[in-house]
């Protein structure tokens, strides 16, 4: 099941000539969600190929560099004769300045847009294997952060053992993959844990939007395989981060440490760190254990199992 992340817009609040404002495009087996929507979001997504077939969008909060992409992606879709519905989920108390943007398209949008509000620990999207949950950030607004969290999955389906204990090859074998005891021919029957490993993890994307740092970002989800954090200074303007309510990198980094997170990517880079981000690369790399990334425009990350080696399933 491929799960991967496409970096749209890494950009602080000023975007460069080589970043964009926020958006961060995720897909998902059919599913695509995309995680907040700078001013020219629609173009990033046709120049890196993801397409408009977002079903969620997912807002941090209401700052224009978040939010301003949002009337021309939803005119586009109007004018490609879109019919599916649009979930739009925004921090509780912003729903009417969410709605001020969708009205700016001046027409009503052919297909429906649903808004809808979500606070602190609430799951914003229930997906069939994975969900959408939000939580608190410490910006200077109503903010929310997003992790998606993959379910449990299966243990791994012990294919030599299963033919040890006489299970025929075919439907018995799925059946004591799916947690069902199966009798064979002689009468004996055969428990799943005889051949079913213990349940493995699912895969986890934390999101920040902008933020101080916060142990909110640790609690959401258990060791991500991705952490995507607001980084928009380096040291050396560690006091500007605090009184703006964002983070460092390094900041950033001891977050990611903290929460063991296999992978931290490091955006809403400032638009003074144009073109140079040593600082904030040495300065994180210092702190945290695991792989950093520094993600440009267009950036595509694939998020593997963790145990992608040997993922047998009694269906293969
Ligand atoms: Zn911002
Ligand atoms: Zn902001």
């Amino acid at each position: 099941m491929p799960l991967r992340v496409t970096f749209l817009g890494t950009a602080g609040a000023i975007p460069t000539t080589e970043r964009n404002p926020s958006a961060i495009f995720v897909a998902r087996a059919g599913d695509e969600l995309l995680f907040d929507a700078g001013e020219g979001t629609q173009r990033q997504m046709m120049r890196y190929g993801t397409g408009f077939s977002v079903s969620h969008l997912f807002v941090t909060h209401l700052h224009g560099d978040h939010v301003l992409g949002i009337p021309g992606l939803l005119q586009t879709m109007d004018f490609n004769d879109r019919e599916a519905p649009l979930a739009i989920h925004t921090p509780a108390g912003t729903r009417r300045q969410l709605k001020g943007l969708v009205n700016a398209l001046g027409n009503r949008p052919s297909f429906p847009v649903r808004i809808s509000e979500v606070g602190d620990g609430d799951v914003a999207y229930r997906a069939d294997e994975y969900e959408v949950r939000a939580f608190a950030t410490d910006h200077d607004t109503r903010s929310v952060g997003y992790a998606l969290v993959e379910d449990e999955r299966k243990g791994r389906f012990d294919r030599e053992r299963a033919e040890e204990l006489g299970v025929p090859v075919g439907p018995k074998f799925s059946k004591l993959h799916a947690g069902e005891p199966v009798e064979l021919e002689d009468g004996t029957v055969v428990e799943p844990d005889q051949v079913v490993g213990d349940p493995r993890p699912g895969r986890s994307i934390v999101y920040t939007g902008d933020t101080r740092p916060t142990a909110a970002a640790i609690e959401v989800a258990n060791e991500p395989d991705l952490l995507i954090h607001d980084a928009t200074f380096a040291d050396d303007r560690a006091d500007r981060a605090a009184k703006t309510a964002h983070s460092t990198a390094r900041q950033a980094a001891e977050i990611a440490n903290r929460a063991a997170a296999d992978r931290l990517a490091l955006v809403h880079i400032s638009s003074r760190y144009a073109g140079h981000t040593d600082d904030h690369e040495s300065q994180a790399q210092a702190v945290f254990d695991g792989e950093l990334v520094i993600p440009e425009d267009g950036t595509d990350l694939e998020i593997p199992y963790p145990d992608a080696d040997d993922d047998t399933n009694a269906d293969d």
